[in-house]
């Protein structure tokens, strides 16, 4: 029997992964801040937590004995972390080794192995010299974010040169309608059903020639779930590979929105702009497509088209 431990479990990754794991009938646990402003989807058994507390997430770990153990939890965008390094320090680095020990620890008690996902970030490779990206770019993150996820996605090799079955999704950005609006791509797409709907505005964003590589947030779910279950522990590269600018992003979602000329409605403000910025980032997930059997369902019209139709949806 599937038993799985989520934490993040009430983010934009960690709901599309409950519903898809409860829907194949696994029995899934989700560590719930307290505060969190969503509830877990249906089905999930919440444990109230948080990660800054390592002995509570060791004592959660041994209760419920996971066979699929999936971090997502962590400070979740880069600009909160130039905000609050050393809790980024805490909370995406420093509790993900406690997690892989007390997943060491149970695969020793139970002699069954525990499978460990972490979801690690393209932020690990900061403003790379190279592009696209692979597994074999070096790690030289440029913020706070970047730097403790570097450090989780050693410990995850650590801990699988110790016998733990340690996997690591080195995700790129991947967004959906449950992306909050401090990620540019959902300011966007509210801005653009908010200019749709008024017939008047602005957007207002930083720098618009930052460059990402945009996926759907589901697929970035599946990928994480076919590490989980493949017969060998790797650590993963998932992307689409496709390169957009945050221009390009608003202008498509603007056109989406029915908005006439939208390059006339785009400000950029240095209010917006960060301290250090990789200027392009954009991945090569071949090992996932062969190795893995992964492959993005939805492309950049799809993902800017479903995000822009759910906000005008909820402003009607
Ligand atoms: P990140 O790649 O994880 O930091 O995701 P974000 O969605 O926060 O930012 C993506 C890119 O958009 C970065 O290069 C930002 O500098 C750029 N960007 C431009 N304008 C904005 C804005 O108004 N808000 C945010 N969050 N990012 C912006």
């Amino acid at each position: 029997m599937t038993v799985a431990l989520i934490t993040g479990v009430t983010g934009q990754d960690g709901s599309y992964l409950a519903e898809r794991l409860v829907s194949e009938g696994v029995t899934v646990h989700g560590l719930v801040r307290s505060g969190d402003r969503t509830p877990p989807v249906p089905g999930v058994r919440s444990h109230l937590g948080d990660l800054a507390d390592l002995d509570g997430l060791r004592r959660l770990v041994l209760e419920v004995a996971p066979t699929e153990l999936y971090h997502l939890a962590g400070i979740s965008s880069v600009a909160q972390s130039w905000q609050e390094p050393e809790q980024t320090a805490l909370l995406s680095g420093v509790a993900v080794a406690r997690l892989l020990e007390s997943a060491l620890e149970v695969q020793r008690a139970h002699g069954a192995p525990v499978r460990f996902v972490h979801a690690s970030s393209a932020e690990i490779f900061g403003d790379p010299a190279t592009s696209p990206q692979d597994e074999s770019t070096p790690i030289a993150p440029v913020n706070p974010y970047g730097a403790a996820k570097a450090y989780a996605q050693h410990m995850v090799r650590i801990a699988r040169d110790r016998g733990l079955h340690a996997a690591a999704g080195i995700l790129f950005n991947h967004e959906s309608p449950r992306r909050p609006s401090s990620f540019v791509t959902r300011k966007i797409t509210q801005g653009a059903a908010r200019i749709a709907t008024e017939g008047a505005g602005m957007l207002t964003l930083g720098n618009l020639d930052a460059r990402r590589d945009w996926g759907w947030a589901p697929d970035y779910v599946d990928a994480l779930v076919r590490l989980a279950r493949h017969h060998e522990p790797i650590d993963a590269v998932v992307a689409t590979g496709e390169l957009h600018s945050v221009r390009d992003f608003a202008v498509a979602a603007l056109r989406r929105a029915g908005v006439p000329d939208p390059g006339s409605r785009l400000v950029s403000d240095p209010a917006f702009t960060r301290p250090a910025d990789a200027a392009r980032m954009v991945g090569d997930a071949t090992l996932a497509r062969t190795v893995l059997g992964w492959a993005p369902t939805r492309d950049f019209d799809a993902v800017v088209a479903a995000m822009v139709d759910h906000d005008l949806e909820l402003l009607r």
